[in-house]
């Protein structure tokens, strides 16, 4: 059989009809595969045939192609084509063995196991032993020489196929098996003998009956068939569906089926079982590393049921094995130059490979194997600069939990909003926070469990290690401000209720209270009991220098940072930003001892009392100012004027009601009754339906043109005052939510008026930039006009979202998971652009720009500028720079000049996946 054609996912019916060959071949030395064929023959089918061809000793067997899996899922029928090619296949196998399927004194038995282009560990569905039936397991014993053998393969048979085939639950089929140890009063499954096991095997065929209501089938066609289509329906079993959507895979791709000959590592003291890496995937250190079993199946390695011994052991015991192995395996990474990850049989002495695969690795290892790969000459600069996924620098900057030692209990999982690990005791309110946290050498952590944050539980979320909420999605308060903050942070673990008043929160019938200790990792959305130990984490690496050293040079757009007080700017610049994308003013006012005037200016009833409160906020802010601009001496500073829906800094309604309705009754003489009623009733005046689409963003200026001076006049300030010193500050004022040209040039006309004053007063000068946030789309329509009085764009990527969506950043929650459910939506659009509706419009809005502007400055800072995907978007579609959260900087300088060497090198971003 030829090559020759191969459907392609996509292809027309009729056409993949006629065109698709459904079947691979491989043994005796040779595969009708390959390995770039991965697409149709998945990652392992491929990995399999490139092994066969090479020599290797594999298993012989054939592969289903992942369009037959395609079919199935569309159609509920696999087509005839398949089904005949499968029969030559299976009748080539048996004479390349020279046995029958599950006939004959030498029946053979196969393993049937799935296998998509990308890797899915675990995800979908393996059966191991097909073949075996009440008359082939009475021949595997005589040929075996080994009774208990056989009918332990069998039981494991109808135990596998009894779950993924017949949806028969697991543990109906542990009932009988640990009843039977009980019985028996033994501990480990390897004491059952050979009659126990004949007698489990005739109770699992009644739990087959009861559940399934059928016959565990003896035919080894029909268990063929059975499994094969099993293993098509475990592409769709929700463990797959998750796993894809987090790793960005599509739904469409299908798993191809692996039918190979079985080996057995359970034949007794020289046979085994085991996985390895030919690097350390943890650590990238160049050593074989892996683990094994003597006398096992592969499963008991997986489902520790035993514990494996290190590789190192499998010297000692069979060095000669060992040493095959390792020159396998070494061979294997040459050739696909990159870390491979095995899994090998030993049959009575006989290494067979079962599989290879690029490992999977962690972001520190990824960057140690790239620049080992390169001193070893396996790979080039170009190439090595590749074999990082950006996100995967976090890795540089967060602690991490150590759970080396094992006992991960994980209660929840959420969002990872913030990556790291944070271990403390709960608290359910910021003041508690406050409280437990200390101070000095009283200082203890603790964790905020919210339902979800507020602005004012900022000093709460300050003295915090890490955050958990029970809602919200990647761009709600407490994923943006602790993403800014560099800390822990998981939110919408919707599993989770709440109890701020028991102080208490629940988790099905797990109960934790104020006190107990969890264990958050940000970076997979985990929430584990009890308090495991942390490993530190820090950005002076030399191995991330040297990587970002070869990267750096093909960036060609900038990076800069979201960062609102000098501590994060000076984290900031640490990190490599050139400059500050977005300074959010108004969160400069949500310090404790702030919050308080914010309020006091937003409640005034006059000019006069806001004009007295905003004097008060003046030297705060332009001192705010003037630590930021010594932190970035030298790079712009964006920094936004007042944006933010004014509900975020009021005490909240409905609690304002419940005081007075309390002091009435308890002490209605008190002077709080009094001046809680007052703010009642101003609080009542500022009630917005909508205050995301209300008073907010340059609407505030307008309507109340002293705070945009009062804002102004820091910033002049603060750059003159910091001058002095020698501290070169280069302000871009920004006006948000703009619409129409009329706003910008209002509010352009009072920062113009203001610098000069200031100046004039401070008899010195320096240059700035006036410029607008892009953030709504009709702003993206005429931004040829805005273009005419703002000297730079920022693209506001949340704002912009939520309002071509027409979804509340704050409320997606609710409905995303249903939309990600029933692919309505691919992913989070707040979490990664969506390049056709929201792209659309940035593009417009680039191109308009330019039209009025050719110089003007693109940038963007919603929490998108920190996404690989999207920053590599920003990159094709021209913006100046990408400004992010201060920890995602590396991440999006790599991603950056990911995409600048792509263009550069014309290669495929060719990532490991
Ligand atoms: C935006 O809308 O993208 C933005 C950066 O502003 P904010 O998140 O503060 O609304
Ligand atoms: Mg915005």
């Amino acid at each position: 059989m030829s090559v020759t054609s191969v459907s392609k996912p996509g292809a027309s019916q009729t056409q993949s009809k006629q065109e698709t060959k459904y079947v691979f071949f491989f043994g005796a030395g040779k595969a009708e595969g390959n390995g770039k064929m991965k697409d149709e023959l998945g990652g392992k089918g491929a990995g399999l045939a490139e092994m066969t061809n090479a020599g290797l000793p594999v298993p012989p067997g054939f592969t289903i192609q992942t369009a037959a899996c395609r079919e199935y899922m569309k159609t509920g029928k696999v087509a005839e084509a398949m089904e005949k090619e499968t029969a030559t296949a299976l009748a080539r196998l048996e004479e390349l063995q020279n046995q029958k399927l599950g006939a004959g004194e030498n029946p053979l038995l196969v393993s049937v196991r799935s296998g998509a282009k990308f890797s899915m560990p675990g995800m979908m569905d393996t059966i191991l032993n097909l073949g075996l039936n009440d008359e082939s397991v009475k021949a595997l014993a005589r040929k075996s020489k080994n009774e208990r053998f056989a009918y332990d393969s069998y039981r494991r048979l109808i135990q596998m196929f009894g779950n993924v085939v017949l949806d028969i639950p697991k543990h109906a089929f542990d009932e009988v098996f640990d009843g039977q140890k009980k019985k028996r009063r033994v501990k480990l499954d390897t004491e059952l003998t050979a009659a126990d096991l004949q007698e489990v095997i005739a109770q699992y065929k009644q739990v087959v009956k009861q559940h399934a209501k059928r016959d565990f089938p003896q035919g080894p066609l029909e268990q063929l068939t059975l499994a094969r289509d099993a293993v098509f329906r475990s592409w769709n079993n929700d463990r797959a569906k998750v796993y894809r959507r987090m790793n960005n895979i599509s739904d469409d791709l299908g798993t191809a089926v692996n039918v190979q000959c079985m080996v057995f590592g359970n034949l007794g003291e020289t046979s085994g079982t085991g996985v390895g890496f030919t690097r350390n995937p943890a650590t990238g250190a160049k050593e074989f590393y892996g683990e094994f079993l003597m006398n096992a199946q592969g499963e008991d390695v997986v489902a520790g049921i035993r514990t494996p011994v290190h590789i190192s052991e499998l010297r000692k015991l069979m060095p000669q094995v060992y040493d095959q192995l390792h020159d396998i395996t070494s061979r294997l990474e040459k050739h696909y130059r990159d870390v491979q990850d095995f899994e090998f049989t030993i049959q009575e002495g006989r290494l067979y490979m079962l599989q290879t695969r690029n490992g999977k690795r962690t972001g520190r290892a990824a960057v140690r194997i790239a620049i080992d790969m390169v001193n070893e000459e396996l790979i080039n600069i170009d190439e090595a600069i590749f074999r990082v996924d950006p996100n995967q620098l976090y890795d540089f900057l967060v602690p991490t939990l150590d759970e080396s030692k094992g006992g991960v209990e994980v209660i929840a999982t959420g969002l990872p909003a913030s990556p790291g690990a944070a271990v403390g005791q709960i608290v359910f309110t910021a003041n508690d926070a406050v409280v437990a946290a200390g101070t000095g050498a009283a200082k203890s952590p603790v964790i905020l469990v919210r339902s979800e944050t507020t602005p004012e539980d900022i000093h709460g979320m300050e003295v915090a290690i890490g955050i958990l909420t029970a809602r919200g999605g990647m761009t709600s308060h407490a994923a943006v401000v602790t993403r800014g903050m560099g800390k822990c942070c998981i939110v919408g673990a919707g599993e989770i209720e709440v109890d701020e008043k028991k102080k208490q929160m629940r988790v099905d019938s797990l109960t934790l209270k104020e006190g107990d200790w969890i264990s958050l990792d940000g970076t997979t959305g985990r929430v584990i009991k009890g308090r495991l130990n942390t490993v530190p984490a820090s950005a002076d690496n030399a191995d991330l220098q040297i990587l970002m050293g070869w990267a750096e040079p093909f960036r060609t757009m900038g990076v800069r940072a979201n960062a609102d007080i000098p501590r994060d700017a000076i984290q900031a610049r640490a990190f490599g930003a050139e400059g500050i994308g977005l300074c959010r003013t108004e969160h400069m006012f949500f310090a404790e001892d702030r919050i308080p005037h914010m309020r006091a200016m937003i409640m005034a009833r006059t000019e006069e009392e806001r004009r007295a409160e905003l004097a008060k906020l003046l030297p705060m802010q332009r001192s705010d100012f003037e630590g930021i601009f010594r932190a970035m001496d030298g790079l712009p500073v964006t920094i936004r004027l007042l944006d933010p829906p004014l509900h975020e800094f009021l005490p909240k309604r409905e609690e304002l009601m419940v005081e007075i309705a309390r002091l009435e009754l308890t002490d209605p003489k008190s002077p709080r009754l009094k001046e809680a009623g007052e703010i009642l009733r101003r609080v009542e005046e500022l009630h917005e339906f909508n205050p995301m689409l209300g008073l907010r963003g340059c609407r505030l200026g307008i309507t109340y043109p002293e705070i945009s001076e009062m804002q102004a006049r820091a910033i002049f300030e603060a750059a003159v005052n910091v001058a002095k010193d020698g501290i070169k500050a280069i302000p871009e004022v920004m006006i948000p939510l703009i619409v129409t040209v009329k706003e910008m040039s209002n509010q352009g006309a009072i920062i113009r008026q203001v610098a000069e004053q200031v100046f004039k007063e401070k008899g010195s000068r320096v240059e700035y930039l006036l410029g607008t946030m892009i953030e709504l789309p009709r702003a993206c329509v005429i931004a040829d006009d805005i273009a005419v009085e703002a000297e730079f764009f920022s693209f506001g990527t949340n704002d912009l979202t939520q309002t071509t969506y027409g979804f509340s950043r704050d409320d997606i929650g609710t409905f995303l998971p249903a939309y990600i459910e029933h692919g309505i939506l691919k992913n989070d659009p707040f979490a990664t652009i969506d390049q056709t509706g929201v792209g659309e419009l940035m593009e417009m809005g680039v191109e308009r720009g330019r039209k009025t502007r050719p110089n003007i400055k693109l940038g963007i800072c919603g929490e998108h500028g920190g996404d690989p995907e999207s920053v590599v978007y920003c990159h094709k579609i021209g913006l100046t720079y990408v400004s992010c959260s201060p920890f995602r900087v590396l991440t999006a300088r790599l991603a950056a000049a990911q995409a600048a060497a792509t263009d550069k090198l014309k290669v495929e971003a060719g990532r490991t996946k």
